[in-house]
């Protein structure tokens, strides 16, 4: 039986940079660093939906249409992220 490739994708946490809040976690595949969220691969919502941190208030990200899909545009530097491999 040929051995299938596997597929290059992952679950990371996304984080609040100012208080270190569970935000999301994603399946991100590909490589290189997270711009975006698209919905649909948002795996666990910590927030209430309106692109801001529960705990502090922080707006993160905005939302905007990528290919016809609901994204996430992530406001860089208001977040990081944990579980992304380093190879
Ligand atoms: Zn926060």
């Amino acid at each position: 039986m040929a051995k299938k490739e596997k597929v290059d994708r992952r679950t990371i946490s996304i984080h609040c940079a100012k208080c270190r809040t569970l935000l999301y976690k994603y399946h991100k595949g590909g490589r290189g660093g997270l711009v975006k969220c698209i919905v649909e691969r948002i795996v666990d919502d910590r927030t209430h939906g309106d692109l801001r941190c529960h705990e502090c208030g922080q707006e993160f990200a905005r939302a905007q249409m990528m290919s016809g899909k609901p994204a996430h545009k992530i406001i860089q530097g208001k977040i990081y992220t944990k579980g992304m491999s380093r190879r």
